[in-house]
Formats: structure tokens, C-alpha cells, sequence
């Protein structure tokens, strides 16, 4: 089971962007990478258009790697790590690593 997906807030540990929190925008499980919303702002020339008539120099978040972040939990607000457990169901949930929260994430 992945430990980070789709729409964690999580928080970058290393880089010039430490320290910064945001939103998990896309995930790439292959390669362990992910994109946060404003985090690893890249500069990227683009082709004109519509919008863009001259085209030029747009900023846009790079894929970072999940070994530089860390989940913040949604309930107890603290950067974790997470734990994947079992139910009786035989299905995986993540849950918060915070031995006073361990909120179901
Ligand atoms: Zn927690």
C-alpha cells in the first residue's frame, strides 16, 4: 500500500523547499515521486496559447521525491509517519504513527 496518495497535505524534510506544506497533486508510484501544490517550483517555456498569446516562462510544480516528505496528519496536525494496518475485512488502512493520535488517515 502507498504511504503517500492523491490529496495528503504532506511536508518537505529536505531541499530548498523545506519546511513547506502543501497538497499532494499527482502521483507517479513507479518512479516514488509526487507533485505538491507549490513545491519545487520549476520554470518551464511554453509554446503560445490561447491564454499565453507570446508564450514565455510559466512556473510549475517538479516531482519530488517521497523520501524528502513526510504526511501531516489531518487530525493531530503533526508531520508523521505512516503506518498501513489490517481490518478484519482484510482491508489496509493508513493510520497515524502518533502513539497519543493514531487517526485512521
Ligand atoms: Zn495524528
Amino acid at each position: 500500500m502507498r504511504k503517500i496518495v492523491k490529496s495528503d497535505t504532506v511536508i518537505v524534510l529536505s531541499g530548498n523547499d523545506r519546511g513547506k506544506t502543501g497538497k499532494v497533486l499527482k502521483v507517479f508510484p513507479e518512479k516514488n515521486q509526487v507533485v505538491v501544490e507549490g513545491v519545487n517550483m520549476i520554470k518551464k517555456h511554453s509554446r503560445p496559447t490561447q491564454q499565453l498569446p507570446q508564450g514565455g516562462i510559466i512556473e510549475k510544480e517538479g516531482p519530488i521525491n517521497v523520501s524528502n516528505l513526510k504526511v501531516v496528519c489531518p487530525k493531530c496536525n503533526r508531520p508523521t509517519r505512516v503506518g498501513v494496518r489490517i481490518l478484519e475485512d482484510k482491508s489496509k488502512v493508513r493510520y497515524c504513527k502518533h502513539p497519543d493520535c493514531g487517526e485512521i488517515i
